[in-house]
């Protein structure tokens, strides 16, 4: 989340009247920006991720494992310890910073300060992440833990599910039948976030997932948790008039989605235009690590035949009047809006002659008016439908104190939009005066519950984000092909079940009609190798030749992708697709690695490419296996009180290593506390 302002917050009806002073605004601070660093050169590479946690607290006695809505307090002490830790941290690991997050149960940990390119720093993320999580830990009451686990089993059950209890009849701004107002951040931004979307949208939100059928399940599922006939709050009636539907369980506020825990990651650019083309590189590879980190199952009690969070998070803050959804004629509002402002992203963006225009074929609604003033200012066409793309949104929250700004020197305006489309992949330009470059966001992926596994995919990340931009890989398939493999990815068991569509012919650098390239369309990575390895990962990279004259693409759009099985696009299909861990590996070997380092680096890959093959399991199928053959578990897809608390002590076990998960993790590995020691435990 972004900073947090303390302020006046407007409540809908005013906050609407400021819409286009904060579009307005915000383009103007976006232009100042963009004046000042679209030219600037140079970045090294600096990375970070962000890693969310929720409070879990236990009760032995009752065996109920419920969330601990003490944030405030934990944040007040994180920050407390963190200033004066100073000397105490290890040489190798920046004094952590915690931030607060949606739900009250949550933190959220960043390292100090970015990793830059080097081997060591890269082989320091996971000590980073533990050296973080056990500070948390140290700092909570005796009968709590911070896990990292995407979506509470029991969010919104009937019952007791927070620590303290509080009532759902309570909930003043999301409405719900099921999460009371304290579930949330108290701070002003989130419950006029919450408010202000369901006024925005004209009633409350409404996720509809699919319930996992099991041998008892009743047919048709008609949820007897539902208080059908609760009558506190206007839209009470919603679900019996149809917003909940059989056969599915039903979600009807912001915490569901925003509940969830993930893990980003951001990594700077050289400059604006490899900030572009990271960017494209790896919207391909949003739905296929979001399918491979895949944790989330249970949803209210209950198992769902999806194994992900996406589309509940998308749905949770879905804040589209009927009229931009489709279902009324446009009279109020300006446009007929395909997606939620929570979704993958709608457009590629880079000027790169790879990029063809036939890959942007989804609908793509933009702000005319901003779209022309970004022209006439001299921006090119895809950057400019990007930015007036994203300003189709209102700004949801305002706070008074912070209408009038310095356009120069703010970019608030600009942020209040771009950081409130929250989607697969953020595009983040320099912030007004700091020394940060531009900046690739990948956000599609779930949290895992151990911080080797979040390493892993960390590192897998940013080796792949390298290699991308070192061999000029091509990734580009159409972007409704991404969308398609967004819906494919969440479904259950999607990693081993599904096929995702992918490019068969990534290396489009020398293919030009007139030249002698191969009949794969070009050299392979390993072709043109530079003799003296790298003592670290570069961030800098000569640009992408330009295709000889009288070039044309070699296939038409439709020849150049199939479907692949996860193993085949991790692993390699035939002569011609060499699978991403192989291309990661070429890229490793233009590097100078020790051996010790490089064994390192192996076992994270060989952690993804496990997963991918399907000899070891996602988090999802991991906690659905455990529901369905704990004692307590009754065929009927109910996730009870003591199977929750009995998941949630095994997450902490294996996390800690005094329980072996060998489907999930490699046999050795250790555990979390290993290396207590080293960092002063
Ligand atoms: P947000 O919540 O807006 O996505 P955070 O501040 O929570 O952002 O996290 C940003 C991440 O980016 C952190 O991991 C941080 O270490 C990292 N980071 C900070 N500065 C840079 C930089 N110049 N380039 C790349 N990453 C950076
Ligand atoms: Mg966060
Ligand atoms: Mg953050
Ligand atoms: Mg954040
Ligand atoms: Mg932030
Ligand atoms: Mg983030």
């Amino acid at each position: 989340m972004g900073l947090l302002y303390l302020g006046t917050p407007l409540v809908w009806e005013e906050a609407k009247k400021y819409a286009d002073h904060v579009r307005n605004h915000g383009i103007t601070q976006f232009l100042h920006i963009w004046d000042r660093f679209k030219d600037r050169q140079g970045d090294e590479l600096l990375w970070g991720d962000e890693v969310e946690y929720m409070v879990v607290s236990f009760d032995d006695k009752e065996k109920n494992a419920k969330l601990s809505l003490r944030q405030t307090e934990i944040l007040a002490k994180l920050s407390a310890i963190v200033d004066d830790i100073g000397a105490d941290c290890p040489d190798n690991i920046s004094i952590p910073k915690f931030h607060p997050e949606y739900g009250r149960f949550m933190l959220e940990s960043t390292p100090g300060s970015p990793y830059t390119g080097s081997i060591p720093d890269l082989l320091s993320v996971e000590s980073n992440m533990r050296y973080r999580r056990n500070l948390a830990r140290r700092h909570l009451n005796p009968n709590e833990i911070p896990v990292t686990f995407t979506s509470f089993p029991r969010l919104g059950v009937p019952g007791q599910f927070t620590e303290p209890y509080f009532s759902p009849s309570d909930a003043v701004s999301s409405h719900s039948l099921f999460l009371p107002e304290e579930i949330t951040n108290p701070h002003a931004r989130f419950p006029t976030l919450t408010a202000n979307i369901r006024r925005r949208r004209g009633s409350k939100v409404a996720i509809n997932l699919p319930i996992y059928v099991d041998e008892k399940t009743p047919r048709p599922f008609i949820d007897p948790s539902i208080p059908w006939d609760r009558d506190i709050y206007p839209e009470d009636s919603e679900a019996k008039l149809g917003a909940a539907k059989p056969d599915h369980i039903y979600l009807d506020a912001m915490g569901f989605g925003m509940g969830c825990s993930c893990l980003q990651l951001t990594f700077q650019a050289c400059n604006l235009g490899d900030a572009r083309r990271m960017y494209d590189g790896l919207i391909p590879i949003g739905p296929i690590l979001l399918a491979l980190t895949a944790a989330s199952p249970i949803w209210r009690g209950y198992l769902a035949d999806v194994d992900c969070r996406w589309n509940v998070i998308a749905g949770s803050v879905d804040d589209r009047t009927e009229e931009e959804r489709g279902l009324k004629p446009l009279k109020e509002n300006k446009f007929v809006i395909p997606k939620s402002r929570y979704d993958s992203v709608d457009l590629y963006i880079s000027d790169d002659w790879i990029n063809r225009p036939e890959y942007n074929d989804n609908p793509l609604p933009y702000d005319e008016i901003i779209y022309d003033r970004l022209r006439r200012h001299g921006l090119d066409d895809l950057l400019s439908r990007h930015i007036s793309h994203l300003f189709i949104r209102d700004p949801l929250v305002i706070f008074s104190e912070t209408i009038d700004q310095d356009d120069t020197s703010s970019s608030d305006h600009f942020e209040n939009i771009q950081s409130t489309n929250w989607q697969t992949l953020r595009f983040k330009p320099p912030p007004p005066n700091s020394p940060i470059g531009w900046r690739v966001e990948f956000r599609s992926m779930e949290v895992q519950m151990t911080d080797f596994e979040n390493a892993a995919f960390a590192v897998f990340v940013v080796l792949l984000s390298r290699a991308i931009l070192a061999f000029n890989l091509n990734l580009y398939i159409p972007i409704s092909k991404v969308d398609e493999n967004m819906r494919r990815a969440q479904l259950r068991d999607a990693s081993v079940s599904n096929k995702f569509f992918f490019r068969k012919d990534i290396y489009t650098n020398t293919s030009s009609t007139s030249s002698t390239a191969s009949s794969s369309g070009g050299s392979s990575p390993i072709d043109g190798m530079p003799k003296k390895k790298e003592k670290k990962m570069k961030n800098c990279f000569p640009p992408r030749p330009q295709p000889e004259n009288g070039f044309t693409h070699r296939f038409p759009v439709e020849e150049e992708y199939e479907e692949m099985t996860m193993n085949e696009i991790m692993n390699g299909k035939g002569v011609d697709f060499p699978g991403l861990l192989p291309l990661i590996n070429a890229y490793l070997d233009t590097l100078d690695i020790e051996l010790g380092d490089m064994v390192k680096i192996r076992r994270y890959l060989d952690l993804v490419r496990r997963r991918s093959d399907g000899t070891l399991l996602t988090p999802a199928t991991w906690i659905r296996n455990f529901v369905k053959s704990h004692p307590d578990y009754k065929k009927d897809s109910v996730v009870s009180q003591e199977i929750n608390y009995d998941l949630l002590k095994a997450v902490d076990e294996i996390e800690r290593g005094v329980r072996k998960a060998t489907d999930l993790l490699p046999v050795d590995y250790e555990g979390g506390n290993t290396d207590r020691g080293s960092i002063g435990f």
